[in-house]
């Protein structure tokens, strides 16, 4: 191997640590930060993810609660609690945990929150305002690859930035914070023809498509950056990203693990994000 491993685990261990103050000054103006996390159905992976951000809030001495509701819930029953949160003056943030059950439109459920709670950044306003280069909350797995990238100092000003899935919470956020900082960006999705004729053009390479392992070591430029976000759970409950890491970890300069990657990213994110709306109060 000869790839540099990315440890996003280590890194948001830091990112942690450095959060400290805030919270403590937070605290000493009386205010601590609060996550209300809405849980709609039982999808088991769901569940993880809320479990690990609601133990992540506690373990810091801020405020979480999860709101369980079953897979049968109406829109307007939903949209009614968004609704009774967004009056919480003790809440700074609110999140609904995707995906939705197909009963329930995404859109209009994320367009309820109050775009000043939304943590995760998914509303219309919040990315419009990072579209157009005045963000308020950043999409958390974005962001936190971005970060990744800080830490280990790589040039993004002027690099060739491929991003393979153009998502709404992943790829085209992750597009955007690049651009923002002077990659020039390809984003690619499921139509492209060709798509390792994209991919080999990367020196900075980042992977949200949710399919396991696509991305091998033949469709990397050798020295290049490569972000797996994927996460994938195999028959054998192993958790896969979408990028092979045996053969891309041949070739490229840096990359990110899975698990230990991206995953722990995303969720300090969410707590740096629920700190900045907290601050807006003082
Ligand atoms: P979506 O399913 O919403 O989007 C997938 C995107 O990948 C789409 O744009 C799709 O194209 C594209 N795509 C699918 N197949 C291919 C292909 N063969 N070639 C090129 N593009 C393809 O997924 P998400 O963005 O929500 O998630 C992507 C992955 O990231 C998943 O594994 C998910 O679990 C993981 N994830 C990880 C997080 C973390 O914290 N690490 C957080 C969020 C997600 P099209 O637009 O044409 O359909």
């Amino acid at each position: 191997m000869s790839a540099a491993i990315i440890d996003g685990k280590a890194l948001a261990s830091q990112i942690k640590a450095d959060l400290q103050e805030r919270i403590a000054h937070l605290k000493s103006k009386g205010i601590v930060p609060a996550l209300t996390v809405i849980l709609v159905g039982d999808d088991p992976a769901s569940a993880v993810y809320v479990n690990s951000k609601h133990n992540t809030f506690v373990q810091l001495g801020l405020k979480s609660e999860v709101i369980r509701m079953p897979a049968d819930t109406s829109q307007e029953t939903l949209l009614n609690k968004i609704r009774e949160l967004n009056q919480d003056k003790n809440l700074h943030g609110i999140l609904v945990q995707l995906p939705l059950p197909k009963h329930i439109d995404t859109n209009t459920v994320i367009d309820t929150i109050d775009p000043n709670k939304d943590v995760d950044g998914f509303h219309v306003s919040n990315a419009g305002a990072l579209m157009t280069g005045n963000p308020r909350f950043i999409p958390c797995t974005p962001y936190g690859v971005m970060k990744m990238l800080e830490s280990q100092h790589i040039t993004i000003r002027g690099a060739e930035a491929v991003v393979v899935g153009a998502s709404n919470i992943v790829g085209k956020p992750m597009a955007l914070l690049l651009q923002k900082e002077g990659a020039t960006v390809t984003i690619c999705n499921s139509k492209t023809k060709d798509l390792a004729a994209h991919t080999r053009r990367a020196d900075i390479l980042v992977v949200a498509t949710g399919r396991p392992e696509m991305v091998t070591g033949d469709m990397i430029k050798p020295g290049a950056v490569v972000i797996d976000v994927g996460i994938n759970r195999g028959a054998d409950g192993k958790l896969k990203g979408d990028v092979e890491f045996a053969s891309a970890s041949q070739v490229a300069g840096a990359i990110t693990p899975v698990p230990g990657g991206v995953g722990p990213m995303t969720i300090v994110m969410l707590l740096v994000n629920t700190i900045e709306s907290a601050e807006r109060l003082l």
